[in-house]
């Protein structure tokens, strides 16, 4: 009698409605601290995660960072939609630009872009369906060369505090990579006519007084020779096509790190950024509080402008 054909091994996978090929590709080669990790780890973790990351994708283009063969291979960062849309993932066109944008709109699009092997998800500030219109500030903290990472921390507790006395409510993040996030929700319904020159001019303003207040500390020119020992408060994330990686993305560098929503309180000397990868962050981002009154922190940025025009 014929043996028993055996399922071949793990050839594809289904992960939700998505088919996932070469489900055991690694992506992240192991280190030291963290192991290999796969392209159906990469599924499973967006699949786990995507209903919390949603909301701060839908509605908006959203550039991705793809690895094929993993991030020791050729790495590419894609704007524009593919040949083969997945399911969930919308094709907009934005202004006079007819090539048509990625928009990922559901949990499903995410794991559907997990099989394109799309390792980084970096969507636009803009509101939801409105791309003129600005739904959130990021500023983003770049330490220089000589920087200590509580450096970093500090800057964001200080930024937070201006933040506040301009009447908003902004949240902090790690970035998987070197800086911290922090980011600004909008409250569109109470801005009108307040647009992307007016939130650039507005985040510039503020990084200038604080650089300002702490020369030796901060600064706002690009300048790369002049961010040693300093940290660059890059407020140019505050424009219409300009993109911040979102919470929760996973980066396509070594050790599989994830951009991590903070509580303030766990913003304070010690944080280690690399306690946060692929492996780590679903447990803990299903018991955190971090970014839970975000939507009801979304402020009028006009309001922002004007008490900040009025203080100074
Ligand atoms: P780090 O903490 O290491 O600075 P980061 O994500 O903040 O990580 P940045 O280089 O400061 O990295 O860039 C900020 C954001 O600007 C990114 O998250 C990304 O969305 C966008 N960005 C950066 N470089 C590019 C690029 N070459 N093309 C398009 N967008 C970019
Ligand atoms: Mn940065
Ligand atoms: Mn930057």
């Amino acid at each position: 009698s014929q043996p028993i054909e055996k399922p071949r091994s793990q050839d594809a996978t289904a992960v939700l409605s998505v088919k996932i090929s070469n489900p055991d590709r690694v992506l992240w080669p192991r280190t030291k601290t963290n192991p290999a990790t796969t392209k159906r780890d990469l599924a499973r973790y967006l699949e786990a995660i995507g209903p919390w990351m949603i909301g701060h994708l839908a509605g908006r283009p959203c550039s991705v960072v793809r690895a094929p063969d993993g991030i020791k291979g050729e790495i590419f960062f894609q704007r524009h939609a593919l040949q083969r849309t997945p399911e969930g993932v919308t094709e907009v066109e934005v202004g006079g630009d007819r090539k048509p944008y990625i928009q990922i709109d559901s949990v499903e699009g995410l794991v559907g872009m997990a099989q394109m092997s799309a390792l980084e998800f970096h969507p636009w500030n803009s509101a939801p369906d409105a791309t003129d219109v600005p739904g959130r500030l990021v500023f983003d903290l770049d330490p220089g060369s000589g920087v200590a990472f509580d450096d970093v921390v500090a800057a964001a507790i200080e930024l937070r505090g201006r933040l506040e006395k301009l009447g908003l409510v902004p949240f902090c993040k790690t970035t998987g990579g070197k800086g911290l996030h922090v980011t600004v929700p909008l409250d569109p319904k109470r801005s009108h006519g307040i647009g992307w020159d007016e939130a650039k001019m507005f985040a510039q303003t503020v990084c200038a007084q604080m650089a300002h207040d702490s020369p030796d500390r901060y600064l706002i020119k690009m300048t790369r020779s002049l961010r040693r020992r300093r940290i660059f408060l890059d407020y140019l994330r505050n424009d219409r096509m300009a993109t911040a990686v979102a919470p929760l993305s996973p980066r396509a560098r070594p050790g599989a790190l994830v951009s991590m929503p903070l509580t303030w309180g766990q913003v304070r000397r010690g944080l280690d950024p690399s306690r946060f990868t692929l492996r780590t962050v679903p447990k803990l981002i299903a018991r955190s509080e971090a970014w839970r009154d975000y939507d009801s922190g979304a402020r009028s940025l006009k309001d922002a402008i004007r008490r900040l025009v009025g203080a100074k």
